[in-house]
């Protein structure tokens, strides 16, 4: 039996590590944290839960699929629901637009609009279903090892159909003209910490993704996916080391020989890391010849996704609100722009998250959980410096907003329990390459054949997984990434 170190109990660290197990491998986790699940973390402090990283669940036949292909029933893991609506968008002007997953209703807001915007709403799913499809099939679930594999009339084809280098807000110009819709439609890039104004089209998908397969909630939050994907690999025979640093790729000749923890040599036939991978080319593979393309001047020029700063307040009343919520900035392009400039923005969009509105589990009896992110820079090319005075201007500038909002007036003086992470908390805590919570960004130059590979051409028996690698960024599209890396390994090894 073939044995296999795996380096990180993130998301797809673990759904990686059920895969091989379940094909007969011996698979160990080291994970450097107390806990596994990596960014999709959880907080639990005086009758508080809160989850630290991912919220949205998109995609949930992803989810599913992984506990299904390991022979068990998805539904005695993780018992999910359709949230409805998915989300409210507000609007500087105070504006609110419920976004439905039931179509009718959906279609009479936008009907608020005019006739013709919602004409073109239903033309742009209909595109953008079509992309998604090829992307899907296509490029999204394979492995490139071949620059053939890319470089072929058959691809470029695809790609072309794809229209991969407009801008997110541009394709969608095409279709409504109405600029609270078209925010509406695009901002979703930012859930893979791109810009709507600059990333390239294929994101689009991401709205489409939530408007026709839904946004779902899993009972008891999003941490129970990590807590499912822990118990499955444990059932299969797996094994999880925590509060154990990974200090090395130990390779020899070109071959992957084991990992090193606390200076010992764990001998492995088999090294998978699952730890953000600008990170580890600089700090865990030490030798410059084995680094392959990836030198260190090369991971500091790579582009980053943009970063969070994230406060979590338990407060002590009910308050009346949807799970998911974004707050739109008054110049929602200024603040895009400056996000991406490396500055904190003057007028930032934010998005709350409140799953105590349907899961009361999660606080104390009259209490409710409140999440709030900011988007905002990562720490590459950037002389942000996360001090206090920068912790607590942001703090008091979001919740003076918070404050506005009908209901909330009172919120300051209803919190009980806080703590706030910033990219410099997500950088030391996941090792995240200057912080930037959604590893490398997903540019044009940065995604398919150019984002880094599950395998690498100049060491043996090493493979990737995660969020810097193919196919990206985001819980299902991670959970992708664990199906190519395994189906990688079992390619060389069985
Ligand atoms: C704030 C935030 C909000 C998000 N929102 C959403 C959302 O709503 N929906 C969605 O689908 N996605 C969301 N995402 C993205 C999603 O969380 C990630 O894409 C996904 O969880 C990444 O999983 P991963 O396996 O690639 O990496 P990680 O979760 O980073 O796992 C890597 C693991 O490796 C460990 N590690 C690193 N170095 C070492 C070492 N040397 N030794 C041992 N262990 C090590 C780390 O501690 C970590 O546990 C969000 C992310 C963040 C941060």
């Amino acid at each position: 039996m073939k044995k296999i170190s795996i380096i990180g109990a993130g998301t797809s660290g673990l759904a990686a590590g059920i895969r091989l197990q379940s094909q007969g491998f011996q698979c160990e986790i080291y994970e450097k944290n107390e806990a596994v699940g990596g960014r999709m973390y959880q907080i639990k402090e005086q009758g508080f839960t809160f989850d630290v990283g991912p919220t949205i669940v998109l995609m949930p036949k992803m989810y599913q699929e992984l506990f299904e292909m390991s022979g068990v029933k998805s539904e005695d893991y993780i018992q999910m629901q359709l949230l409805e609506p998915m989300n409210t968008i507000h609007y500087p002007d105070s504006m609110a637009l419920q976004i439905s997953s039931n179509l009718p209703q959906f279609i009479s807001q936008l009907e608020s609009f005019s006739e013709k915007e919602t004409a073109g709403y239903l033309a742009y799913l209909a595109d953008v279903y079509d992309r998604y499809v090829r992307a899907k099939n296509v490029f999204l679930d394979i492995s490139y090892r071949k620059p053939s594999e890319f470089y072929n009339f058959k691809t470029f084809h695809q790609l072309a159909k794809l229209r991969t280098l407009n801008n997110a807000y541009q394709s969608i110009s095409s279709f409504v003209k109405e600029d609270k819709l078209r925010k509406a439609l695009s901002f979703q890039t930012l859930y893979v910490g791109v810009s709507p104004f600059s990333g390239p089209s294929i994101y689009t998908i991401i709205p489409m993704i939530e408007l026709l397969f839904g946004v779902w909630y899993i009972k008891g939050g999003m941490y129970q996916m990590a807590k499912a994907m822990e118990r499955r690999f444990l059932e299969l025979g797996g094994k999880i080391h925590l509060n154990r640093t990974v200090s090395e790729i130990v390779i020899e000749k070109g071959i992957a020989k084991g990992i090193k923890v606390s200076e010992q040599l764990i001998p492995s036939d088999i090294v998978l890391s699952n730890a953000d991978f600008p990170w580890a080319m600089k700090n865990l593979i030490k030798e410059r010849k084995n680094k392959g393309k990836y030198s260190d001047q090369k991971i500091d020029r790579m582009k980053y996704s943009s970063s969070a700063f994230i406060m979590y307040f338990g407060l002590s009343k009910k308050y009346q609100t949807t799970v998911h919520q974004i707050h739109f900035a008054k110049d929602f392009k200024k603040n895009i722009d400056q996000l991406f400039e490396g500055v904190i923005p003057e007028d930032p969009s934010y998005y709350l998250y409140s799953p105590t509105q349907i899961d009361l589990d999660l606080a104390p009896d009259g209490c409710e959980v409140l999440y709030v992110l900011v988007p905002v820079p990562s720490l590459h090319q950037t002389k942000l410096v996360w001090n206090n005075d920068a912790i607590q201007n942001l703090r008091r500038q979001i919740l003076g907003r918070i404050k506005y909002i009908k209901g909330f007036e009172d919120i300051e003086s209803h919190i009980i329990y806080e703590k706030i992470f910033t990219p410099e908390t997500f950088r030391d805590l996941f090792n995240l390459q200057f912080g930037a919570t959604f590893g490398l960004q997903p540019s044009f130059f940065q995604s398919l054949y150019f984002r880094p590979q599950a395998t690498m051409k100049q060491v043996k028996n090493l493979y990737f997984v995660g969020s810097s690698n193919h196919p990206g960024a985001g819980v299902p599209i991670v959970l992708m990434s664990a199906k190519i890396v395994a189906n990688e390994i079992m390619r060389d090894h069985v």
